[in-house]
């Protein structure tokens, strides 16, 4: 390994879906903030390839980097938390691994020696986090190993981390997310659980040299003190983690027991600086925020209740929350079922009492019509609207079918037959959905975008060109520019390189901006994006609805 530098395992105790992404983008913030540098890294052990084949129902939004890596949503989270982009280097799947290992067989690289699950599989999760260190030469590396302590999928990860430790003592730590619940009217504490995941732990040779006690109370000193005892861990590594009002309060909740020095005393280290004062004022602005504004998501995936929900769209609600705690405002999001304006279209009256509307990114024809409906509510009746990539695309077939009389316009991803195929593949997708080549093939990534002066995006920007995030096959048919331009529909953002439309507005509206692109992926909590910004402000307004 890179001489210096250091690797801190977090690791997921007793059940899933506790925030261990979020503890590692913490302690990384934490570390940042002491003045070191720092690197992720997510372990997701399932066999795709990378994220952009997942169910975002069941697995949560697809994050995109500027390099074009569909990611885990937690590449999101390390990006908030240590305002650092993140690249492919920062994530590794069980596909991804195998996939090389595989294909280094096929080149004859293991020159003809056997190749062995729990040996060369293990080398080249090592290969790659010397990569990793490699290129970004961080003082500390966060490595996220997805799933929970007692699973045979992480395995081989858990291993890679053994041998590691075991090559390089000093320069490895683990830490364990644990969940410690609360139970019946008595409120009685539960730790064994914890203690049977530092067991797992210890079965496949790693010892914990730390846990996050995550409960939805925070700890006392006798519970430290018994989780200490059973866990053979010292008090001062048992860290408390109760629930908190917002996610952005962690990294200030877990120096209350000064886990930042305690990381610190364990690798021999001593803080560069002390600079939290930004993330402080964050923590107190999100408090403060008062003045309510009501932002309606219309979206599609959210048929399994609030938790999927919330992870299908979860850079878009974090864009809101940064926007309006910027502008002293408390966001309450409702989410729109698409579908339920197609059932009854009476129920589009009830647009009118939100601040504004968003239609996110999406795929597929589900609940299309029900989009275009909102668009329509937003357009005549002035309720700030932002489209997303998807929702940019229906306010375009919007305009066309009902300012243009275009009947019947639509995208091609939808109605291959159209009369006017405002929305349609460019010729090199063609040829992708033509072979099934499905995966990692969109348009992916950073791109250029030019902004037009006197619109507003140019307000919110105030300056251009400007770069963002794309994950879309379909773009704005050309052929039709002219015509909706003529008719009103401002063009405010273009890709010249390739002759692309990224943003359209229209005139005389409070705020209805659509974007072909995410700006979701790059709001950062002490960082808002500009358009985020411009669209909450026009939806507080609105206020008093
Ligand atoms: N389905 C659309 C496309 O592929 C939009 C994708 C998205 O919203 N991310 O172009």
């Amino acid at each position: 390994m890179t001489k210096g530098a250091k690797y801190i395992f977090v690791c997921g105790g007793v059940m899933s879906g506790i925030g261990k992404g979020i503890t590692a983008a913490s302690i990384g913030r934490i570390l940042k903030d002491y003045g070191f540098a720092i690197s992720m890294m997510k372990i997701d052990p399932y066999f795709n390839v990378d994220a952009g084949t997942l169910n975002p129902i069941v697995h949560g939004e697809v994050f995109v980097t500027n390099d074009g890596t569909e990611a885990d949503q937690d590449l999101g989270n390390y990006e908030r938390f240590l305002e650092q982009d993140m690249t492919r280097n920062n994530i590794m799947t069980s596909g991804l691994v195998y996939r090389t290992v595989i294909e280094k067989e096929r080149n004859l690289e293991y020159a003809g020696k056997d190749v062995q699950m729990m040996s060369d599989i293990p080398d080249e999760v090592i290969r790659r986090m010397q990569a990793l260190t490699d290129a970004e030469h961080p003082d500390f590396v966060l490595v996220e190993v997805g799933g929970t302590a007692g699973d045979n999928e992480n395995l081989v990860f858990l291993e890679a981390a053994r041998v590691l430790k075991l090559s390089n003592p000093a320069n490895v730590m683990f830490v364990l997310v644990s969940y410690l619940p609360v139970l019946g009217s008595v409120g009685e504490m539960k730790t064994k659980p914890t203690q049977h995941a530092v067991r797992a732990l210890s079965s496949v040779g790693i010892n914990t040299d730390m846990i996050i006690a995550r409960a939805p109370v925070p700890l006392d000193q006798p519970r430290k003190e018994k989780i200490s005892r059973i866990c053979s861990i010292r008090p001062e590594d048992v860290i408390s983690a109760p629930d908190v009002f917002s996610i952005y309060e962690i990294p200030v909740n877990f120096e209350r027991d000064l886990i930042g020095k305690r990381i610190l005393e364990k690798f021999g280290m001593e803080a560069k600086k002390h600079d939290s004062l930004a993330w402080q004022n964050l923590v107190a602005s999100i408090k403060a925020a008062e003045n309510p504004v009501k932002i309606g998501i219309v979206g599609k995936y959210f048929v399994s209740g609030d938790f999927s929900l919330t992870d299908s769209y979860l850079s878009v609600i974090e864009s809101v929350k940064h926007a309006s705690w910027v502008l002293g405002m408390k966001p309450e999001i409702t989410w729109l079922d698409a579908e339920e304006y197609e059932k009854d279209p009476a129920k589009l009256k009830d647009i009118g009492g939100y601040d504004g509307i968003i239609v996110p990114g999406g795929f597929g024809g589900r609940g299309v019509e029900g989009k275009i409906q909102v668009i329509r509510y937003c357009r005549e009746n002035k309720i700030p609207y932002f489209g997303l990539c998807y929702g940019m695309q229906h306010a375009v077939i919007e305009f066309a079918r009902n300012v243009c009389g275009l009947a019947g316009a639509h995208t091609t991803e939808v109605e291959a037959n159209t009369p006017h195929k405002v929305i349609d593949v460019m010729p090199e997708q063609a040829a992708n959905i033509a072979e099934k080549k499905m995966g990692g093939s969109m348009r992916l990534g950073a791109y250029a975008c030019e902004i037009t002066p006197g619109t507003v995006s140019y307000d919110a920007y105030k300056t251009s060109p400007v770069s963002e995030r794309h994950r879309h096959r379909y773009e704005f048919n050309n052929n039709y520019r002219a015509q909706l331009t003529q008719a009103g529909l401002v063009i405010a953002g273009v890709n010249s390189e390739r002759n692309l439309v990224e943003i359209v507005e229209l005139k005389d509206h409070p705020f209805f901006v659509g974007v072909q692109f995410h700006p979701e992926l790059k709001s950062r909590p002490l960082n808002p994006h500009p358009l985020y910004i411009s669209f909450i402000k026009a939806a507080g307004k609105q206020g008093g609805k």
